[in-house]
């Protein structure tokens, strides 16, 4: 109220005063561009290049058609049918469509471990209002899914970031020294526990079922380890079957990737049933009815349609191996991808050059100011014929 009184040179720095501390000290996350001033062939965003199935189409145009009325009234609370839905999809496949095994989890999850939301950086949220503190640090790994950092700046989380190692992969002793404040970290206390991507982003490398396995054998009990499967379905095996062995897993999924929902928003998290009925009480204390009918429609409808998915992972995988092996074959350097991006250098490039280059022929990729992967573009896998035109691009420059 008081702006009108202030001298001129005074008024930007006191209208922030209305703002609250916490919004003024906020560091967004920066999603991936999305310009309009010409069609781009969008690979920034590790979007599926393909639309999800008719079947889902037909859902949604069947709800719009001859069940309008339930646009009206609120949907199911705790999303029933969705639930469901999911853990029938995961049973089937194992977690994984492209390396589908019925025998892994066979009936083992169920329902009451699923919990859905709008997309799982929602989830993420609730995740981290559930299991990390003000008084304690959370743990990830130095190079991650950004979001992890914003939503501690969110919820004022202290962080700690544990160095890789220089193949990229994980520092597996050093992220439990960091968990437990031992070794290195024995100055400096404990912490509430670890998130980390796996596969992780963005560097496309995955631990195997097995070593996590082996880290939570050695994990304290009384917290809680994060696995975020966002890129999980174009790798090799999920972690899901630990769930039942170990109470302090907590596994993040999405649809917006591997299932084509970017656009639609929904995503879940998989843990013991008493750990997810906690999560429920955070969301039923912010907004208790986070899946809207429409999203928990089409999201049936895809979970039923597995056929359909694992001809496209496993399309989008065979695209990745051609792709590697083409551009490894002009001395670019990218790991082992199991995920649905790889991660590219070559050497006396810097990413944003590489970036800007690509962007000239009308593709978009993604670089990072990141130091350690500043040399280095993150780019989609789209459809064949995408990756055909870029592999040309950037064989070129
Ligand atoms: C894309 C992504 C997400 C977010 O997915 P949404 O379900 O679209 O919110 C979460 N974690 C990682 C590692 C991702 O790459």
């Amino acid at each position: 109220m008081c702006f009108i009184y202030l001298d001129s040179n005074k008024k930007k720095a006191h209208s922030f005063y209305m703002f609250s501390q916490r919004l003024n000290d906020l560091h967004p996350y920066v999603p991936g561009e999305q310009p309009k001033d010409r069609e781009y062939i969008k690979l920034n965003a590790n979007e599926n290049p393909y639309p999800p199935p008719e079947s889902v189409a037909g859902a949604v145009t069947e709800l719009l058609q001859n069940d309008r009325k339930k646009f009206a009234l609120y949907p199911d609370p705790d999303a029933n049918d969705l639930r469901i839905a999911i853990a029938d999809m995961l049973n089937k496949t194992g977690g994984c469509l492209n390396n589908p095994d019925t025998s892994i989890l066979s009936d083992s999850i169920t329902a009451d471990m699923i919990f859905c939301g709008n997309g799982s950086d929602e989830v993420l949220s609730f995740v981290f209002y559930a299991f990390f503190g003000s008084n304690l640090p959370v743990v990830f790994p130095e190079f991650t899914y950004s979001f992890y950092p914003v939503y501690a700046g969110y919820y004022n989380i202290p962080t700690r970031k544990v160095p890789m190692n220089n193949d990229w992969s994980l520092n597996i002793d050093l992220l439990l020294d960091a968990v437990n404040g031992t070794g290195l970290y024995s100055d400096k206390g404990e912490s509430s526990g670890l998130i980390f991507a796996n596969p992780n982003a963005p560097t496309s490398l995955a631990l195997t079922r097995q070593q996590v396995r082996n880290i939570l054998d050695k994990y304290p009990r009384d917290k809680v380890l994060v696995i975020d499967e966002a890129y999980v379905d174009f790798g090799q095996e999920s972690v899901l079957s630990l769930v039942n062995d170990y109470k302090n897993l907590v596994v993040i999924r999405t649809f917006s990737k591997s299932l084509c929902f970017a656009g639609m928003r929904l995503g879940y998290l998989v843990a013991d049933k008493d750990v997810t009925s906690r999560i429920f009480t955070v969301k039923n204390s912010f907004n208790h009815f986070p899946v809207d009918v429409l999203a928990a429609t089409a999201g049936v409808a895809a979970c039923k349609n597995i056929t359909y998915y694992v001809s496209i992972t496993q399309q989008i995988t065979k695209t990745r191996e051609w792709f590697i092996h083409s551009l490894r074959k002009e001395n670019w350097i990218i790991p082992d991808s199991q995920t649905n991006f790889v991660l590219c250098k070559k050497s006396g490039l810097q990413g944003d050059f590489i970036y800007q280059k690509i962007k000239e022929h009308g593709i978009l990729v993604r670089y990072f100011a990141t130091p350690g992967i500043n040399d280095c573009v993150r780019v989609s896998i789209g459809t064949q014929e995408q990756m055909e035109k870029l592999a040309n691009i950037m064989n070129s420059i």
